[in-house]
């Protein structure tokens, strides 16, 4: 399988679009061809576990890496999830279900992708013969990093360093952060908000005394940002997981399609689920939902995609982005795989901070999808209303999710089967969680934690509770302009 980018360039092999991430013309990579799902996926009748389906996915996109060593890299990399099945779900209705994606390591849905990439990037250097030491370089506004962090630690041929705005994560997500442990591991705060973190990234990446001084110590820097194909490709399995759950549970009958409502920020998530789709998974609509930063629902909606407008802080932060890098990849298979309007578009974006669709391919995405938006108070009472209503707690993006998706349904007397993806533990989101459901914050997070355990009846994660006692190991905050002896520093200690 061959990968071509989005903006054109030459086909690459799919080991070297996992170690570029991004293709050299600014593109992204996508696979040459979208391969069909094989009959027996779909029918319940034939067990899988999510393991095996997992590497019979990524052995459709990714056949050079060999069968048996995709199989082994997906034992390992889901064996660090706490369910046994890996993905559990949970009925909310006759209509409803919670795909519950959040049981990874981090308590985040990025573990799903994150546990597995750092596996595909080791076996992508030994397949193109590279010999330098991976250094993972990425800026983080909470989930990410941390997902990264758990994933790349103590990989042999890795490293990794987050670079997080000092005083701009919650102070859960700064304990899971800088109590990381590993040896091939850094975490930097930096002085200054997420933009400043993410442009000092950007700038290390472009610099070319810093890449000759990361290779005269042996070290190429890559990406574990959503754009990096090896991160996609592993979420699409979940919707084949999710469909056999419903239907092993009866919920659906045969060749019936399902709804898919997902919480939309940098959209990975959601086109892994149109490519399942476009791989014979029966999907009927596939659900984009948004919180008050709406670029995505007014696209969707108006076919203008407008990013001059106020940035939103909410309570779903892992949301809360304008410019959606993954949307790329559908609109390259829009307008059927025209890189020259692709190119058009994106220089527009670029420039004017805008594009528009012409009406036809408006009506084929909007045959597909459909797009709402949840403010924080919306998001608020759909926490509220789940709890009352199903006795289930859910986070603040999952209850974006919800939210959109009741008010897509009112007025309907019938429901389509739909699956909600659940991104986050609610336990992340400790005193917006809290607050929705009535109940005291007091600011102490450990306490609020469990406080919200003992009146809701759920379980407090280990991995949380653990983090009260643990020490911190990351200390180092850098001026954004010092990024980069940040990171030569914590080589030259390593080596
Ligand atoms: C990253 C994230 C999202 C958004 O996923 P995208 O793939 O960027 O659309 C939603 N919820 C949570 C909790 C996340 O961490």
């Amino acid at each position: 399988m061959q990968y071509i980018s989005t903006r054109g360039q030459a086909p690459v092999s799919s080991a070297q679009a996992v170690l570029n991430g991004l293709s050299p013309d600014g593109g992204l990579y996508v696979p040459e061809y979208i391969p069909e799902v094989p009959a027996e996926w779909l029918d319940p009748s034939v067990q899988y576990t999510y393991q095996e389906l997992a590497s019979a996915v990524l052995n459709l996109y990714f056949p050079e890496f060999g069968e048996s060593e995709l199989k082994e890299m997906c034992l390992q990399a889901y064996a660090s999830f706490s369910d046994p099945g890996v993905i559990p779900y949970t009925r909310l209705d006759d209509s409803t279900c919670l795909m519950e994606l959040y049981h990874g390591p981090t308590l985040a849905f990025k573990d799903v992708a994150l546990q597995l990439l750092p596996r595909l990037i080791v076996r992508a250097a030994q397949l193109t013969g590279e010999k330098r030491v991976i250094h993972i370089l990425t800026a983080t506004s909470g989930d990410t990093g941390k997902a990264a962090l758990e994933g790349f630690h103590d990989v042999e041929g890795t490293a990794c360093t987050v670079f997080y705005p000092k005083d701009g994560v919650s102070d859960l997500q700064y304990r899971q952060m800088a109590t990381s442990q590993g040896k091939n591991v850094q975490v930097v705060a930096v002085r200054g908000n997420f933009d400043d973190a993410q442009t000092g990234v950007k700038r290390l990446f472009a610099d070319p005394d810093f890449r000759a001084e990361l290779n005269a110590a042996g070290r190429l820097p890559s990406s574990a940002n959503s754009i990096n194909i090896g991160r996609l490709i592993p979420q699409i399995v979940y919707y084949f997981h999710g469909y056999r759950y419903l239907r092993a549970a009866n919920a659906l009958k045969a060749g019936e399609p399902m709804d898919v409502c997902v919480p939309t920020g940098n959209f990975g998530d959601i086109l892994a689920a149109w490519y399942a789709k476009h791989m014979g998974l029966p999907v009927g609509r596939l659900i984009c939902a948004s919180n008050r930063n709406r670029v995505l629902t007014d696209f969707f909606n108006t076919g203008v995609y407008d990013i001059d407008r106020p940035f939103h802080k909410t309570i779903s932060p892992s949301m809360d982005i304008l410019i959606s890098s993954n949307l790329e990849r559908l609109l390259f298979e829009l307008c059927s795989r025209d890189a020259g309007t692709v190119r058009a578009w994106m220089a527009a974006l670029k420039e004017n901070g805008r594009f528009e669709l012409p009406a036809a391919l408006l009506s084929k995405l909007q045959a597909e999808f459909a797009a709402g938006t949840a403010d924080d108070d919306q998001t608020r009472t759909a926490i509220r209303d789940t709890f009352e209503s199903a006795h289930k707690l859910v986070d603040p993006h999952t209850a974006v999710g919800l939210s959109v998706l009741g008010a897509l349904r009112s007025g309907k007397t019938k429901n389509c089967v739909t699956l909600v993806n659940a991104t986050a533990s609610p336990y992340k989101f400790v005193s917006d969680v809290s607050s929705a459901l009535g109940l005291p914050v007091s600011g102490r997070v450990f306490d609020d934690a469990r406080a919200l355990s003992e009146r809701t009846g759920t379980q407090l994660p280990a991995s949380i509770a653990a983090l009260e006692t643990m020490e911190i190991r990351h200390k180092t905050v850098s001026e954004p302009e010092k990024m980069g002896e940040a990171v030569m520093a914590f080589i030259g200690k390593e080596a």
